[in-house]
């Protein structure tokens, strides 16, 4: 059987309280609520990209489809200008004087027909546009929404971080000077564990896994000498006697 004093073996028990400490603190860093917020909003950002990169697909559509329409008519007006200035010149013959009257009459009507086009283009362009405005804010939205919460995530690591480096400090204090042998067999059983490698003999208990031990273990361990590294023959922990520690945990 190991042996370690028994000193050594009982502020084994405030090193595990500082590594029980670092354990919650990790958990709470991976579990802060701040974390599944910011997946939710990821997840919300990601369903309206869809729309948004459609929305911003059609209304540059609508521009170009735009100017090209504008241009058609601009095209038409300039035909219809050179020909009325042809015709106000005074300049042409009666036969072409016609000819350029009969154009004109049907420049006009297509211009008309043109700016119909446009029209409707510029009606559609403003549906779009005012779709992808109120979809551009809700993503503005989210975004500013995402980096609020990405900001309060980071301060709430800073602040665990923090706790947990000033742990690190007292839990170097703590293990100095210990039993190294002892330290290295609660390592070990800690990894194995889940966390804890040493527990208090509470009563009747093991504090580790919380099992009543049978009575021969324990008329063993009352037996053992005080420098013995005792183990609970359930879990496998270090168990560590403490005068005074009785009844502290009430059974269930
Ligand atoms: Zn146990």
């Amino acid at each position: 059987m190991a042996t370690a004093p028994l000193e050594d073996q009982r502020r084994l028990l405030d090193v595990q309280a500082l590594d029980t400490r670092v354990q919650q603190l990790a958990h709470q860093r991976k579990n802060l609520p701040a974390l599944a917020r910011l997946t939710e909003l990821d997840g919300r950002i990601a369903d309206l990209r869809a729309s948004l990169v459609e929305s911003r697909t059609r209304v540059a559509d609508l521009r170009r489809e735009l100017t090209k329409a504008e241009s058609d008519v601009e095209q038409v007006r300039n035909r219809a200008d050179r020909d009325q200035k042809r015709l106000d010149s005074g300049g042409v013959g009666a036969k072409d004087a016609v000819a350029l009257t009969d154009e004109l009459r049907s420049l006009a009507a297509r211009q008309a027909a043109l700016e119909e086009v446009e029209l409707d283009v510029m009606e559609r362009l403003e549906a779009h546009e005012e779709a992808l405005s109120t979809v551009e804010a809700a993503n503005g939205e989210l975004v500013a929404e995402k980096a609020k919460v990405e900001a309060e995530r980071d301060a709430g690591w800073a602040e665990i971080d923090a706790q947990i480096q000033a742990i690190a400090g007292e839990r170097a204090k703590a293990v100095d000077g210990l039993d190294a042998a002892l330290v290295t067999l609660y390592e070990k059983i800690r990894v194995q564990q889940g966390g804890t490698g040493a527990a208090l003999l509470n009563g009747n208990r093991c504090d580790g896994c919380r099992m009543d031990l049978p009575p021969a273990d324990l008329a063993t361990i009352r037996s053992a000498a005080p420098d013995a590294v005792v183990r609970c023959e359930e879990c496998g922990r270090i168990l560590v006697r403490v005068a005074g520690a009785k009844t502290g945990a009430a059974a269930g």
